[in-house]
């Protein structure tokens, strides 16, 4: 057959192109800094993003997705439930408590875990539907009023807290630092996440699972790579800007 044949089949989409081109930046970032790209687990944020553009990045190869709200997230599980099974879902935005049981049931892991408060109900009810929730802690790097997230003061007692939840898996540490314009001016913060990290290793009050680094968005998670990130958040790098008035 003359390959020419073949070309509409293979033709790429463009939203292969841009997962390629996230990819590609991620491995760069890795070689820069000395790391394997196994370790990077790229979350696509597909807040306000719509099911069928969530499918397209899905056969691009996105296996996990981050949503900021369990009702909006609920709405696309139902739409993309055909691929559940090749999914992780996480839910990436604060956790209102009168929403804790449908987050337990639906999300695959909770990266906004902020108050001991919410540790204990979130490890309630995962005990009774037997499971073993997977959660991050989210400090909140640089103390601002508008963002959630324990105070880096009170990540260790925390860490050392929910390390012992009985149906929780701490896996880490998850920030959104201040936006900077130039991303090198976020590095401190990255850095600080990292060695909040480091200290709980050091200390013997982590869990054994606790190991990642949720940190690095669509502008600066190449400098989150080169700091130690093992999960990177991206939504407008992949979707584009979002429209919040759909
Ligand atoms: C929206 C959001 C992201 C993605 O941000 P982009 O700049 O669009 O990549 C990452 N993390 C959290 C917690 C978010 O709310």
């Amino acid at each position: 057959m003359m390959s020419g044949e073949t070309g509409a089949q293979n033709a790429i989409t463009p939203m292969q192109t841009v997962v390629n081109s996230i990819r590609q930046r991620i491995a760069a970032a890795c070689q820069r800094s000395g790391r394997d790209t196994a370790e990077i687990t790229l979350v696509a944020v597909t807040k306000t993003v719509a099911a069928e553009q969530i499918r397209a990045a899905i056969a691009a190869g996105i296996k996990v997705l981050g949503e900021n709200r369990v009702q909006e997230a609920e709405a696309k599980m139902l739409a993309l439930s055909d691929l559940r099974s090749q999914l992780e879902w996480h839910l990436i935005g604060h956790l209102q408590s009168n929403k804790t049981r449908k987050a337990v049931a639906l999300f695959d892991a909770v990266q906004a875990v902020d108050s001991e408060e919410l540790a204990v109900r979130l490890n309630q009810l995962a005990a009774e539907s037997g499971k073993r929730l997977p959660v991050f802690i989210e400090v909140n790097l640089g103390d601002e009023d508008s963002k959630a997230g324990i105070a880096p003061a009170s990540a260790l007692p925390l860490i050392e807290k929910i390390s012992q939840f009985s149906h929780l898996q701490l896996q880490g540490l998850m920030a959104v630092p201040p936006y900077l314009e130039d991303p090198n001016a976020v590095r401190p913060f990255f850095q600080k996440l990292r060695n909040l990290r480091d200290e709980a290793l050091k200390s013997g009050i982590a869990a054994p699972t606790f190991q990642h680094l949720s940190m690095g968005m669509s502008h600066d998670f190449e400098v989150a790579i080169e700091e130690g990130a093992t999960f990177v958040r991206i939504g407008t790098a992949l979707f584009g800007a979002r429209n919040y008035s759909l």
